[in-house]
């Protein structure tokens, strides 16, 4: 394959979020750097677009160096607005605008794009050369290959800086699937095994062998909290609990989903591939947590509603499906006078009864067989380890001039716009290090 030449002061691998930052960042503060942007996609920011179901939650109040990301998004014109909980978003609530913005932002600023393009391999001349780099001196070579309906080319690029802003693994059809740690790997760099997390957990009890009387939750919705509970013994006492969170929670047709539940998956770090399981833990679900619906039921066993059946009682606080298995999975079968224990009188139940409703109501267990895999996972956990970065300037503390940005990086945030600040501001600094560097060079 014949090989095409080119150069430029600084090459951005990645058009995402961190790479998009750094191009604008570098456009404005250093408009005298050649800077090229790869991008494997056939535009950049194709993740971007599809970020808080299309309206793109960019930031939150209570990100690390949110000020400085407002102050970035002020001066190329993105007008956000901020909603409960501290998150951010685009005023116009528009994902596709947002990258639209920072592509043209770039392009104005003289930012060049080679889109479907691939980087392949990075190759630095020699570690003793690189700590006396001068922007200009020509000190990585990188590989890429471009197919276009020409065929394939591949294009050697020499530049004496180098962005690594390729993402992690999560959302391969966005073009992430890993690239950046076999370069990075490639570079001398540790890689903290990659796991998807923010995304599902398929969970045993969907099993159709252990669904109590054959029901499915699969398409409910529901108020609640979940726990988590890790415990190698599997005793699961209340000591044992990691993590907690109250939300809207998702029985999909696989298992749990939902924002608490993402959240969630974030503490339940498991290699599928080394042959891991996720046995040592187990969730609950309370779903009923702002009462106590022992008291609920007992107030109602005298009076207007004692006649009336227990399955009724449950159906006033939780949805027909979620109340149906709750006493499916409470229940001690049919009575001497055979009726089901969903259809006797709520006034029939004894104190042992009606807490064994309690105790499902109000920790429903689950036990997690697997987190759901790549293309559902909105994040990466694992990847380039932090003691190799430094924290201040996204470089790599193995190789001078060369940055790692955004989730490439071992670093993973819970949801509400923690994630892409993780990106914006790393690619800010990688950006803003890069322009002092050149200043002191000039
Ligand atoms: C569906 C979904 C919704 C999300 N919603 C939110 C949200 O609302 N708020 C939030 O904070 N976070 C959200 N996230 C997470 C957030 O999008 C990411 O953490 C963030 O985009 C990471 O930015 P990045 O620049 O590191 O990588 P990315 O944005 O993933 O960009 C990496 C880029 O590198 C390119 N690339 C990779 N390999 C190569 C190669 N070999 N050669 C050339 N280019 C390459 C990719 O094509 C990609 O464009 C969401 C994620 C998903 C999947």
């Amino acid at each position: 394959m014949e090989k095409e030449r080119r150069s430029a002061d600084v090459v951005i691998v990645g058009g995402g979020a961190s790479g998009l930052a750094a191009a604008i960042e570098l456009g404005m503060k250093a408009p005298d750097l050649d800077v090229l942007v790869i991008e494997k996609m056939p535009e950049p920011g194709r993740k971007i677009r599809a970020t808080g179901s299309g309206r793109c939650n960019i930031s939150n109040t209570g990100a690390a160096g949110f000020s400085r990301i407002m102050e970035f998004f002020r001066e190329i014109g993105l007008v956000t607005r901020v909603y409960e909980n501290g998150l951010v978003y685009p005023y116009s609530e528009s994902a596709a605008d947002v990258v639209t913005l920072l592509t043209e932002r770039a392009a104005s600023l003289g930012v060049k794009f080679a889109c479907g393009e691939e980087l392949m391999s990075i190759k630095y001349i020699s570690s003793s050369l690189v700590s006396e780099s001068l922007p200009g001196s020509n000190l990585f070579r990188l590989e890429t290959v471009l197919k276009d309906r020409d065929g394939m080319r591949s294009i050697i690029t020499q530049t004496s800086f180098v962005i690594m802003a390729m993402g992690g693994k999560a959302g391969p059809s966005f073009g992430t699937i890993g690239d950046g740690f076999r370069i990075a790997r490639n570079l001398g760099h540790k890689i903290v095994t990659p796991v998807p997390a923010l995304t599902g957990i398929e969970c045993d009890e969907w099993d159709a062998g252990r669904r109590p009387c054959g029901i499915t939750l699969g398409g409910t919705r529901s108020a609640g909290v979940v726990s988590l509970y890790k415990d190698p013994d599997e005793v699961f006492g209340e000591e044992t609990k990691v993590f907690e969170e109250a939300g809207e929670i998702q029985f999909t047709k696989y298992g749990l989903s939902g924002i608490c539940v993402f959240n969630m998956t974030r503490h339940m770090r498991y290699d599928r591939r080394a042959g891991e399981s996720l046995d040592e833990f187990l969730v609950k679900v309370d779903l009923f947590p702002d009462g106590d619906i022992a008291e609920y039921i007992r107030d109602r066993q005298n009076g207007n509603f004692a006649d009336t059946p227990a399955g009724e009682i449950l159906r006033t606080v939780l949805k027909e499906p979620l109340a149906d298995y709750v006493i499916a999975s409470a229940g001690s079968g049919p009575d001497e006078s055979g009726r089901a224990f969903e259809d006797r009188p709520i006034s029939s139940f004894n104190d042992e009864e009606v807490r064994a409703i309690a105790d499902h109501v109000h920790a429903l267990e689950f036990h997690p067989v697997q987190i759901r895999g790549w293309n559902d996972a909105q994040v990466t956990m694992g990847g380039v380890s932090l003691d190799e970065i430094n924290e201040a300037t996204s470089e790599s503390l193995l190789v001078k001039n060369l940055y790692i940005t955004g989730e490439l990086a071992d670093r993973d945030f819970q949801c509400g716009g923690y994630n892409l600040s993780n990106a914006w501001i790393t690619g800010l600094a990688a950006a803003d290090d890069i322009v002092q560097l050149y200043a002191t060079l000039l």
